[in-house]
């Protein structure tokens, strides 16, 4: 028996766009996989990743301060396309359930 009532088992992570903090499960991580910044929601990629909330205000803002290729250590430009669609996909289906 433990008497550790309050030990936190959720990790925080830091949105690179809008940079809060909130529990690693809320948000996306992002690898790069041959020069291309990937989702990956599983976490399962190996490698270096960059945590931001899955909502384009956030991608958004973390493509305009090149925050992923900081957070990657890539040097120079990031395709984030398909972050981006798979934001886009997250975002449409939260709204299409009522
Ligand atoms: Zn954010």
């Amino acid at each position: 028996m433990s008497d550790r009532t309050h030990a936190r088992a959720c990790p925080e992570r830091t949105c690179v766009g809008c940079r809060e903090r909130a529990v690693k499960t809320d948000l996306l991580r992002a690898v790069v996989v041959e020069g291309e910044c990937v989702p990956d929601p599983r976490g399962t990629l190996p490698g270096r990743g960059a945590y931001v909330h899955p909502a384009l205000v956030c991608l958004d803002l973390a493509v305009r301060r090149r925050a992923f290729p900081r957070a990657l250590r890539a040097p120079g430009q990031l395709d984030t396309k398909a972050l981006r669609l798979y934001v886009e996909r997250q975002t449409v289906a939260e709204q299409a359930t009522p």
